[in-house]
């Protein structure tokens, strides 16, 4: 099979612009409370770094977890690979999201965090891809809604490679 190529979606910049109108957005809606961000492993973790740097108010970040893609495909079945490290009870829970496709993966996440009783749950992703919706369920913020391709770079992976790269990209076969 010949090497795939690898096109810009979105640049480093246009990220960059959007992630610090997301932050005052959430800065915004929280006020002085402390929240608790919690990035869902792995594909998130480029995207926290950067949200976190444009949020004012006080924040503890945790990290869950979850895995269902094997490949390009979803597998359909949600697991968590890593719990949070402390409790949320009556805390402003955001959970940070690389992406939402299906939609299963971020319901699960809300159903397993909400019996937790944290005072407020929220959503926060960086992409949203609405035609590939197989649950209905919606993020309160959003970074960017992209058409139905498989993206990879700033933090999203293929088979585990890719994620490193700054830019929000698409494989060309
Ligand atoms: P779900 O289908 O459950 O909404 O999404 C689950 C996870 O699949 C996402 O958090 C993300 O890690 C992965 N995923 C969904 N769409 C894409 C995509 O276009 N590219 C990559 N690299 N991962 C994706």
């Amino acid at each position: 099979m010949a090497p795939a190529k690898v096109e810009i979606l979105i640049p480093h910049e246009q990220i960059q612009k959007r992630i610090a109108e997301l932050g005052a957005e959430i800065s915004a809606a929280y006020g002085d409370r402390s929240i608790v961000l919690v990035g869902v492993l792995k594909g998130s973790f480029m995207f926290l770094a950067d949200l976190v740097r444009h949020i004012s108010c006080p924040v503890r970040i945790e990290f869950i977890g979850t895995k269902s893609y094997e490949g390009t495909t979803t597998s359909g079945q949600v697991q968590l690979t890593k719990d949070l490290d402390k409790p949320i009870q009556d805390e402003d829970v955001l959970l940070v999201e690389d992406i939402i496709d299906t939609g299963l993966t971020l319901t699960y996440l809300l159903h397993v965090l909400s019996q937790r009783q944290p005072r407020s749950l929220k959503t926060v992703a960086f992409l949203d891809k609405p035609s590939r919706r197989r649950i209905e369920v919606r993020g309160d913020f959003i970074g960017f809604t992209i058409e139905d391709k498989f993206v990879i770079g700033y933090g999203l992976d293929f088979e585990q490679r890719y994620r490193h790269l700054k830019d929000l990209c698409i494989l060309v076969p």
